[in-house]
């Protein structure tokens, strides 16, 4: 067992490499060296916890880290890279019911209501937002799971005067609250639950009606909830270090929030409320032109007749794990003196930072990845856009047609290349299910199939 000025100096020690950690994640050369900090600092955060003062039934607690542990490491062997916000969503639920958990333990633990005036009231202000973050972060990362996996309709559920109900229920939310922190005793668990109750169906509405291309900043967003729910439960327990990392994680989450929506062209404030001011209004413009199909060895001959090349991979290409032939693809070209970049647009794929992950999993060297605003200029320039298993992040829609739901999202504007291939299997829509005018554009063609197997078809006559 260790004593308190051990445990608060491994508490700051911990602090200290949770930031180093985040620091790290922020470049892809340092994100694995900020992985082990975040290991080393949750290990030592988890150690001087358990062996801390006034903790009892260790057997039980080591118990269920080993049975976790397990579960943990079977889940992240097993889950593939396409689904891993389903994942992370899941996750946030988790840290939202854990809070809800702490709230009511904590309310129907006997320390608390032997505490006295100011500190008891403080405490049970803490149950009370604790709880009411908590149950949000829970249902509406459930939600926001059964979008990502599909279960769910993606499309926004909006219903008129939905933002007066939410306003409603928070201020019935306020008043249960201020009748929670005078009751005495366990006497106020009724106005508890009942909040349990209002916050849950609060999270429910608020991520149903955001959906389709909005659907990013809502897994930042709750990444940003699960964090403020941790803190809450820090305040709960007593803890310190619970406080310093769910403060870090609620901050980092809603910055990412912030640059997200800034990338898409969103209002932070539009999404987190549910499409506030954002419903997109009158029919879609209707599509003109006609779809032109190509085969894998007209694209190779056009790869080779090309003096440079811009590759423009989406959700498509992490499907097919098609990043290792696309390496190889890009190594060919090279070798043949052309120029091939990446353009990576920042909701391309199911993650923030997704197509850079498979990327880097694949070796790409990281000088020849740029982000959408570094390439988008250089696309008149560009002889061939390949575009691999990319749907809404190519919409020319998002520019010119304001009935479109992705209307006003910055995209990489491929069309003004000479020549664009498209990657896909067939006519069908991507996330924010919404049909693509560039397909019909006259200088794209169409390259159906499976995005691996078309590129190691296209490699081959490219070797030939
Ligand atoms: P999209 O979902 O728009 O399109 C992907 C396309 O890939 C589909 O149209 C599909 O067409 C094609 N595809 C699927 N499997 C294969 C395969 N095996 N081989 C070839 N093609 C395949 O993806 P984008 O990356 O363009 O855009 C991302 C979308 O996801 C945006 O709307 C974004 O807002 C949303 N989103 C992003 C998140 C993030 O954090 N990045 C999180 C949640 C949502 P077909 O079926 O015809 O093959």
């Amino acid at each position: 067992m260790i004593s308190v000025s051990i445990q608060i100096a491994s508490y700051l020690f911990a602090s200290i490499l949770f930031i180093l950690s985040l620091g790290g994640l922020s470049s892809q050369e340092s994100a694995k060296r900020g992985v082990w900090y975040g290991i080393a600092g949750m290990i030592i955060a988890i150690l001087s916890t358990v062996l801390g003062p006034n903790i009892s039934g260790h057997i039980y607690i080591v118990i269920a880290i080993a049975i976790a542990s397990v579960i943990g490491i079977m889940v992240a062997r097993k889950v593939e890279m396409t689904s891993m916000p389903q994942l992370v969503a899941i996750l946030h639920s988790f840290v939202g019911l854990a809070a809800v958990l702490v709230g009511f333990g904590s309310y129907l633990d006997p320390h608390t209501h032997q505490l006295t005036g100011a500190a008891h009231s403080i405490h049970l202000v803490e149950i009370f937002i604790g709880v009411f973050i908590g149950a949000i972060t829970f249902t509406g990362s459930i939600i926001a799971w059964g979008k990502l996996e599909g279960r769910i309709r993606s499309k926004p559920l909006l219903y008129p005067g939905r933002h007066l109900v939410n306003i409603l229920l928070v201020i019935v939310c306020i008043i249960l609250g201020a009748v929670f922190t005078m009751a005495t005793g366990t006497s106020g668990m009724v106005y508890l639950i009942i909040m349990t109750a209002i916050a849950s169906f609060i999270g429910v509405m608020l991520v149903m009606a955001i959906g389709g291309a909005d659907m990013p900043v809502v897994v930042s967003m709750l990444n940003s909830y699960s964090g403020w729910a941790a803190a809450a439960a820090g305040f709960m327990l007593g803890n310190d270090l619970l406080i310093v990392t769910g403060a870090l994680v609620g901050s980092s989450g809603a910055i990412l929030s912030i640059i997200m929506c800034e990338a898409m062209n969103r209002s932070f404030f539009s999404v987190i409320f549910g499409g506030f001011g954002n419903t997109p209004t009158g029919s879609l413009k209707a599509v003109e032109g006609e779809v032109t199909a190509t085969d894998h060895e007209e694209v190779s001959n056009l790869l080779k007749e090309a003096a440079s090349v811009v590759i423009v991979p989406g959700y498509g290409m992490a499907v097919a794990k098609a990043q290792f032939p696309v390496y190889e693809m890009v190594n060919t070209l090279r070798k043949a003196d052309k120029e091939v970049r990446f353009g990576i647009h920042p909701v391309a794929g199911r993650l923030p930072g997704h197509m850079n992950v498979l990327l880097a999993e694949a070796n790409v060297p990281y000088d020849i990845v740029l982000e959408m605003e570094e390439i988008n200029d250089d696309l008149v320039e560009t002889d061939v856009v390949l575009v691999i298993g990319a749907n809404d992040i190519v919409n020319p829609g998002a520019e010119d047609d304001p009935a479109s739901p992705i209307y006003g999202m910055p995209v990489i504007q491929v069309w003004n290349a000479k020549q664009v291939i498209v990657m896909k299997r067939s006519m069908a829509t991507g996330y924010a299910g919404v049909q693509n005018p560039l397909f019909f554009k006259e200088n794209t063609d169409m390259l159906y199939g499976d995005a691996k197997d078309s590129v190691d078809k296209i490699n081959t006559y490219l070797k030939a």
